[in-house]
């Protein structure tokens, strides 16, 4: 539980892991205050991914004394914008997400987290991604035609 959860960073230097374990290689360290999404809320080890201006998304683990508002997982509410259009079985817009619930990797550490959204008026599911995520997607295509 608490996948998909936005936590942030507050100690001067926080280390992300290829595993969860004080001895497994550091593959970023993330300044004070770096927005991060919880993928898997371990105990003690945090799976996190964070967007990097320099690198794009990392992914990895981190201990979870390093993280605030852990405390609240799985409650803080969903802020990933998503631009729906109206359901295509009955037209209505009467969506709700899902947090993340898998990830396409378009890279080993760069990840993209996909939802569901579910129309409450006629039940349908789809899958689909946020507006940052696209652009994510969107990047990563060009770093990859250029
Ligand atoms: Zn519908």
């Amino acid at each position: 539980m608490g996948s998909g959860q936005k936590l942030v960073t507050i100690a001067v230097v926080t280390r992300v892991r290829t595993e969860g374990s004080p001895k497994a290689e550091v593959v970023a360290e993330l300044p004070r205050d770096t927005e991060v999404e919880v993928l898997i809320n371990g105990d003690p080890f945090v799976q996190i991914s964070a967007w990097r201006a320099e690198r794009g998304r990392v992914a990895g683990w981190v201990h979870r004394s390093f993280l605030s508002g852990l405390e609240g997982a799985g409650t803080a509410p969903e802020r990933t914008q998503i631009v729906d259009p109206p359901c295509n079985a009955c037209g209505a817009l009467n969506w709700v997400h899902t947090p993340a619930e898998r990830f396409i990797h378009l890279s080993l550490l760069n990840l993209v987290g996909v939802r569901h959204r579910i129309c409450t008026s006629c039940g349908l599911v789809q899958e689909c991604i946020g507006a940052k995520e696209i652009e994510e997607v969107k990047s990563w295509q060009q770093s990859r035609t250029t």
